[in-house]
C-alpha cells in the first residue's frame, strides 16, 4: 500500500499514512488530532522528475558520445 505525506497547516507537523491510492485525496488527520492538512507530493514527484531529468539531456544537448568527441562539429 503505497505512503504518502501530508503536512498539518494547523501546527506544522508532516505525517506519513498508507491507504489505498483511491483513498490518496482524502482529508486525512494530523497526529494532534486537526484536520487542516495538505497532501504532500512525494513518490509520484520523485519518480517524475527524475524520468523528465534523465530525458532532457538526448533531448536538448544533442547527445553527450557523439557530439562530445566533436564528431558532429
Ligand atoms: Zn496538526
Amino acid at each position: 500500500m503505497p505512503r504518502y505525506d501530508f503536512r498539518c497547516r494547523s501546527c506544522g507537523a508532516t505525517f506519513e499514512l498508507r491507504r489505498a491510492m483511491a483513498q490518496a485525496n482524502d482529508p486525512a488527520v494530523c497526529p494532534e488530532g486537526h484536520t487542516d492538512t495538505v497532501k504532500l507530493l512525494s513518490t509520484v514527484a520523485v519518480t517524475g522528475g527524475a524520468a523528465a531529468a534523465a530525458s532532457m539531456p538526448s533531448a536538448g544537448g544533442g547527445g553527450g558520445g557523439c557530439c562530445g568527441g566533436g564528431c558532429c562539429r
